[in-house]
């Protein structure tokens, strides 16, 4: 089964400058809202805000502080699994200019997107950022895995078929 991609955020206490990793699982759910910002009123917002909607609940996410750190790619794997809902509601990454928002999580681009081709087209633009294509890349891997699954299924029904 393809792994669900996490975002990584390495961030600082504004006052105690303590370091830590903010971990969170872009499930098909999560997603940035141009409207928790100023995305959609102020074409150079710096802020991407990332929440699971508002039926989606708090993000699966998880906090990593010292000694936690390192090394961080074990400890990321040893806790996965309790990716908890601790109630973060909303993660807002603010840029140093709205080119780093852009490449991160595009804009409100209105585009129709109701074919596959369209959908690649709004990605191919960047104009859902490499989030949006860190995404369709995991939904794909899971449409591929499903079908494999699907098929193997079917191989074994049609073994059993075949004894009987
Ligand atoms: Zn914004
Ligand atoms: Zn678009």
């Amino acid at each position: 089964m393809p792994t669900e991609p996490l975002l990584v955020l390495f961030t600082q206490h504004p006052t105690t400058r303590q370091p830590s990793v903010v971990a969170l699982s872009l499930d098909h759910k999560t997603a940035a809202n141009y409207h928790a910002c100023r995305c959609t009123s102020l074409p150079h917002c710096p802020i991407t805000a990332v929440e699971r909607g508002t039926s989606g609940g708090p993000l699966r996410a998880m906090r990593l502080g010292p000694p936690d750190l390192l090394p961080l790619s074990e400890a990321l794997r040893a806790r996965r699994g309790a990716l908890a809902r601790r109630g973060m509601i909303r993660v807002s990454v603010c840029f140093a200019g709205v080119e780093g928002r852009m490449e991160f999580a595009g804009l409100p681009c209105g585009c129709v997107v109701r074919t596959e081709g369209e959908l690649m087209e709004c990605l191919r633009r960047g104009h859902k950022g490499r989030l949006g294509l860190v995404k369709e890349m995991y939904r794909r891997g899971m449409v591929l895995w499903n079908q494999n699954r699907f098929e193997n299924l079917v191989d074994v029904v049609g073994a059993a078929d075949l004894r009987r």
